[in-house]
């Protein structure tokens, strides 16, 4: 069995991913592969405007990045919240 082939191959169901893939896939005859390290976006909390509260923080739709500490911060470290999930960031930004 032959490995499928691709004209366009886009890492990251973000939203540039998205939108990328949604462009190049109009043309019929170029075959386009988003991949995505994220699950599907049919997480409920993501769909509801306060649902970012449940989705920053949780390994479910966040990569879990934090900032290292900084001497400005009194050496504290901040989350840095970074969509994991089909929509990447916008499905987690609050809509
Ligand atoms: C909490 C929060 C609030 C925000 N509020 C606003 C706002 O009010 N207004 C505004 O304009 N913008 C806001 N933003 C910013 C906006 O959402 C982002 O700038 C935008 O969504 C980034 O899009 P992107 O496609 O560049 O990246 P992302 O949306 O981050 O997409 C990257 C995708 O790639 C995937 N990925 C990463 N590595 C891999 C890999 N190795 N293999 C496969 N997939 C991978 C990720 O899981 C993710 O889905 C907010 C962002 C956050 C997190």
């Amino acid at each position: 069995m032959s490995a499928p082939a691709f004209d366009y191959i886009i890492i990251g169901a973000g939203t540039a991913g998205c939108l990328l893939a949604n462009r190049l896939s109009a043309d019929a005859s170029k075959r386009v592969l988003l991949i995505e390290a994220g699950r599907k976006d049919d997480y409920h909390w993501i769909h509801i405007p306060v649902g970012y509260l449940h989705c920053i923080g949780n390994p479910r739709t966040d990569w879990l990045y934090n900032t290292e500490p900084d001497a400005g911060l009194n050496g504290r470290a901040l989350r840095y919240p970074r969509g994991k999930t089909l929509g990447g960031c916008s499905s987690i930004n609050g809509m």
